[in-house]
């Protein structure tokens, strides 16, 4: 192999760290970031540092806006009665392609996996029940991916909330006015599918196939 500058070997190697980016590919992007001019190299520096700087993760939903609480969770015209729950940002966007859909969202930041180490702790899965307890939530819509993972983190946080359901019963500070169905996607997804890579049609089947595992 021809020997390269160790700068550029820096740069690919950092590339390659990036999703779905192989030798290859890392190749053709340093080689296209040299061909820009200084102009053009400074403003996406700048777009990258500004990017960093002022997104962040919504403390409430945690999607990734430059305001926290964000666009979405602000919006009034939203129904707060009606929650969404996926695993990353990407998987919201493509939730939000749904039309007939105009809930709330929230973000849980990955998914159960013993054999990667993941655990509850690292997961939203706290701030989630702080939120349900207050009562304005309805319908939990577990939007997780169909592979083991999901299934499991869905059968997991289905029974969080029926804990907590009988918590708040137990306490006295479940209303009768409280209800909290917890359904899922149902038919239109594949299994070992990704929500992040699914036409518009699909999720729609999806979403109004979806179907009650828990009411209360
Ligand atoms: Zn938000």
């Amino acid at each position: 192999m021809v020997a390269r500058p160790q700068s550029l070997e820096k740069l690919l190697n950092l590339l390659r760290t990036l999703p779905s980016v192989g030798p290859k590919m890392s190749e053709r992007i340093a080689f296209h970031l040299l061909k820009f001019n200084r102009e053009k190299m400074e403003e996406f520096i700048e777009i990258i540092r500004e990017v960093y700087q002022l997104v962040k993760p919504c403390d409430l939903c945690g999607y990734w806006d430059d305001q926290s609480p964000c666009r979405i969770c602000r919006d009034s015209s939203r129904d707060p009665s009606q929650l969404c729950v996926v695993e990353t940002p990407q998987d919201l966007i493509a939730m939000s392609r749904i039309k007939n859909y105009n809930g709330l969202y929230y973000v849980l930041g990955g998914v159960l996996s013993p054999l990667e180490g993941i655990g509850p702790q690292d997961l939203r899965t706290r701030t989630l029940m702080e939120h349900l307890e207050t009562g304005t939530v309805r319908e939990v819509l577990l939007a997780l991916n169909p592979d083991i993972e999901g299934e499991t983190t869905s059968q997991y946080l289905m029974k969080q909330i029926q804990a907590l359901v009988q918590k708040l019963k137990n306490e006295g500070k479940w209303e009768n006015s409280f209800e909290i169905q917890v359904t899922r996607l149902a038919q239109g997804v594949p299994a070992g599918g990704e929500l992040e890579y699914m036409d518009e049609l699909t999720l729609m089947k999806a979403f109004d196939g979806r179907r009650s595992i828990l009411s209360n």
